[in-house]
């Protein structure tokens, strides 16, 4: 049958950077995409990734189309109603806060869901269930950037837009790969060094990557080194009266404090701990110095440790001893790694938040909340956090889990411990799109959820961008929007607060929260979304295109004002190397894949740039273990093992190895899964895992 020719605005779905894309159907309803000309972000452009979209949408085979259940652990999965399935989760959820407390369920959802299914699963388990056992995959991508920022800037808030990219004259990239994993952002970046030569790119990473070949300097550093490098420079700005002066009287406390402790280390003990130069320390020093705007530009090199916020907090000590933010061309500006991790952060999405900026530590903040959803109270302590949620099924804590729009068992760290945690849970709850989700075969209840272009909704990119993704294509068989699935299961559980006549309402509603906040959006509508494209927040109604860079009167959110400039010694708390694993393993990920491939794996161009698993290792590493290239090598750590193929480096310094993040099963066998091997350990306060970081042995196979 032939349909009219249609064409839709809408973003892409995989990264933080929230390129525009605009959507084609044919009059098949056959669907293209291609970069939208006139969205902010892109201008146009598309990566690989973005640019195969339609790929994604147009092969349904892998896709799950109705609900699934078993009646017992023993028993087959079997095809079932929406109704049964509903009235079972309602029923088992019932019976185990009955029993065990509300603590005793939870809910791990994603940086994939949209700002409305965020908010919704949010109400759901804080205010009607109870329990703050909400948190999200966001966890291991960017909560100590978050916590980085509410400490020195008082609230969760990025200062820049991507605009002052071309505003700037000196960057520095923090254990971030841009040129493969933002790459549409990296784009503007290389064209704006393009277009104005002089301006000073410093890459910090311990491996020689794509973003290095813009680079002016590279400070390749030991793994784990960070703070003690951005310590160090700070000392070189302090020592050649690279600091302002004015911004750190007028508008930030803790200078001193910070002087002393840069002091306490000499340039020489820090160049030995990082493994770089002083004289290379000195040169990144001279570059922030001398630069009219300063972005330093992170990702998850910084966020994944064990001291994930402390290396937050050094890195955006450099902006705030030079006054380098709230101006043009200036800032701390953390990469998010989803599309809608940030609208997540808005709405509480996690475990130890709440809605709009607010604080679940702060009575009068819970109890606005409370009084918004019209419940009596909210749970006053934090939720269990991404690792914690698998812990508490582990040692039975946590009775049920709602899995939503992840693949734990290939993104998690010490991924058998989570197998092992999922065998444990008396119920298993995966709502997704795939049937490749790993967690499927623990499941006792199997929800299939519309994807991409198959429902409406709204994401926040890394500069706080809001966009509205419309539906144009419906979902296959019986799969819904997460947010239906949501209120379907609120009204089973004899819930009010959920009677949404439509997405737009359930948006309506999430906006009147943020009344009054500093991240305030209550003039925003779905209407004006349409009309004007996209919005940066807080967005008040003054200005319709809303706030590109905060900060500018320099007056912060902290209850003082004034920024805080904060920092600890270093001390590296991750697993130490010794004789049996004297290697240290970092992962990441590669160009054409995204997270856990269940999409871009089905893409043959995309898989196509590198097609199966690999370790990088440097020739001296190799030679000792008689490692040719390609050879198929054993690496093995204290949780477990990968095989993969070798590829013999110098991008890569001696004693440091890299696996690719992506790949889980090929075939039966999960040897290939990098999250076999990567520990426990999380950042004290953000609790956020360190995946950057483990010991390991090599060997050939
Ligand atoms: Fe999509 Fe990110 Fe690529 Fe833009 S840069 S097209 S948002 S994956």
């Amino acid at each position: 049958s032939t349909v009219k020719p249609e064409s839709f605005k809408s973003t892409c779905s995989y990264c933080g950077v929230g390129c525009g894309i605009i959507v084609h159907k044919d009059k098949k309803g056959q669907v293209s995409v291609e970069g939208d000309p006139e969205h902010p972000v892109n201008k146009g452009m598309l990566c690989s990734k973005g640019m195969n979209l339609h790929y994604v949408v147009r092969d349904q085979s892998d896709r799950l189309t109705h609900p699934q259940m078993r009646w017992g652990k023993s028993h087959p999965l079997e095809r079932v109603d929406w109704d049964t399935a509903m009235q079972r989760a309602a029923a088992v959820f019932q019976s185990i806060i009955k029993k065990h407390g509300p603590d005793a369920v939870a809910f791990y959802v994603s940086g994939q869901c949209l700002t409305e299914e965020y908010y919704l699963v949010n109400k759901l388990s804080k205010g009607y269930l109870q329990t703050n056992n909400i948190d999200t995959n966001s966890r291991l991508c960017m909560s100590s950037a978050v916590m980085g920022y509410i400490k020195t800037l008082g609230e969760d808030s990025v200062p820049i837009a991507y605009d002052d990219i071309e505003l700037a004259d000196c960057f520095m990239v923090a254990g971030a790969n841009p040129a493969w994993c933002h790459p549409i952002l990296w784009r503007r970046v290389e064209k704006h060094k393009e277009e104005n030569p002089n301006t000073k790119i410093i890459v910090v990473d311990p491996r020689v990557t794509q973003s290095c070949s813009l680079a002016d300097l590279h400070l390749q550093i030991n793994p784990g080194t960070d703070e003690a490098l951005y310590l160090a420079i700070g000392r070189g700005l302090i020592e050649q009266g690279d600091i302002d002066v004015d911004f750190i009287k007028n508008h930030s406390d803790g200078f001193e404090a910070y002087r002393d402790l840069v002091m306490e280390t000499s340039l020489e003990e820090s160049a030995a701990i990082c493994g770089v130069s002083t004289t290379d320390i000195l040169l990144a020093a001279s570059y922030i110095g001398d630069a009219k705007g300063f972005i330093t530009m992170w990702a998850m090199g910084l966020n994944q440790s064990t001291e994930g916020v402390n290396k937050n907090l050094a890195l955006i000590d450099l902006n705030l001893i030079t006054g380098q933010i709230g101006k043009p061309g200036a800032g701390p500006f953390s990469l998010t790694g989803q599309p809608n991790a940030m609208g997540g952060r808005e709405v509480g999405g996690m475990a130890t938040l709440l809605a709009s900026h607010r604080s679940l530590n702060n009575p009068e903040h819970r109890q606005e909340v409370a009084d918004f959803w019209g419940v009596d109270k909210l749970p006053e302590q934090a939720g269990k956090t991404a690792t914690q949620i698998f812990e508490g099924l582990e040692e039975g804590s946590i009775k049920a889990v709602w899995i939503i729009c992840t693949n734990p068992l290939v993104s998690m760290p010490d991924a058998r411990r989570v197998e092992n945690a999922l065998k444990k849970a008396k119920f298993v709850v995966v709502q997704d799109i795939s049937t490749k989700a790993a967690a499927i075969p623990y499941a006792d209840l199997v929800l299939p959820a519309a994807g991409w272009g198959e429902k409406e909704g709204t994401m926040t990119n890394s500069e706080r961008r809001i966009s509205y993704l419309p539906k144009f294509t419906p979902a296959p068989g019986e799969a819904l929007p997460d947010a239906e699935i949501l209120i379907r299961f609120a009204k089973k559980m004899g819930f009010g607060g959920f009677d949404h006549a439509s997405m737009a309402e359930v948006y309506q509603e999430y906006c009147q929260l943020t009344k009054g906040t500093n991240i305030d959006i209550s003039a925003l509508t779905y209407a004006h979304l349409k009309q004007v494209g996209t919005v940066q927040w807080p967005f008040t109604g003054l200005n319709p295109e809303g706030t590109p860079r905060l900060f500018t009167d320099h007056k912060f959110h902290t209850p003082n004002g004034r920024a805080q400039i904060l920092a600890s010694g270093p001390k590296n708390k991750t697993e130490l190397t010794d004789t049996d694993f004297p290697l240290i393993l970092t992962t990441g990920r590669i160009r054409d894949q995204w997270h856990t491939m269940t999409r871009t794996g089905k893409v043959s161009k995309l898989n196509k740039h590198i097609a199966s698993p690999f370790l990088e290792i440097h020739p001296e590493d190799a030679q000792r273990r008689n490692i040719k290239e390609g050879d198929t090598v054993l690496i093995t750590g204290k949780r477990g093992e990968v095989r993969v193929h070798a590829q013999i480096t110098t991008n890569i310094n001696a004693g440091v190895v890299f696996l690719p993040m992506h790949w889980g099963k090929i075939l039966q066998n999960d040897l290939s899964r990098a999250n076999n091997l990567t520990g426990n350990g999380i950042d004290p306060v953000s609790k956020q895992p360190d995946f950057k970081f483990s010991a390991v042995q090599v060997e050939k196979y």
